[in-house]
């Protein structure tokens, strides 16, 4: 097997991998692409009326409640992303990142 080989094989593992990691990740969200853009539509322009953050999640409790979702699992589903607050939400969780299947993996250079 030449050196090209086993940078492609490794290549297509680390693919499968993200890939299988995403799906995961994205299963545990309960809500979809069109509900998260709305989700963050409104939390940003909560927090710009609020003066920002209380470090809760008390903008995107509110909109999961006007929307009739689960407020634990959406919890659960944002926390996956780094989304513990609502300022958090708004800066970690995007919908490219979810709900896009595999993207380009943003990592350090092979040593
Ligand atoms: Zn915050």
């Amino acid at each position: 097997m030449t050196t090209e080989d086993e940078k492609a094989r490794r290549k297509q593992l680390k693919d499968d991998y993200l890939r299988a990691e995403q799906a995961a990740n994205a299963a545990l969200m309960p809500i979809d692409r069109d509900q998260l853009e709305s989700l963050l539509d409104h939390v940003d322009a909560a927090l710009e009326e609020a003066g920002g953050c209380d470090d809760s999640p008390r903008f995107t409790d509110e909109w999961a409640e006007q929307h009739g979702v689960d407020v634990d699992r959406l919890h659960e589903g944002l926390l996956e992303w780094g989304g513990g607050c609502d300022c958090e939400v708004v800066a970690n969780v995007e919908p490219e990142l979810v709900f896009d299947p595999v993207r380009q993996p943003r990592e350090r250079p092979d040593r």
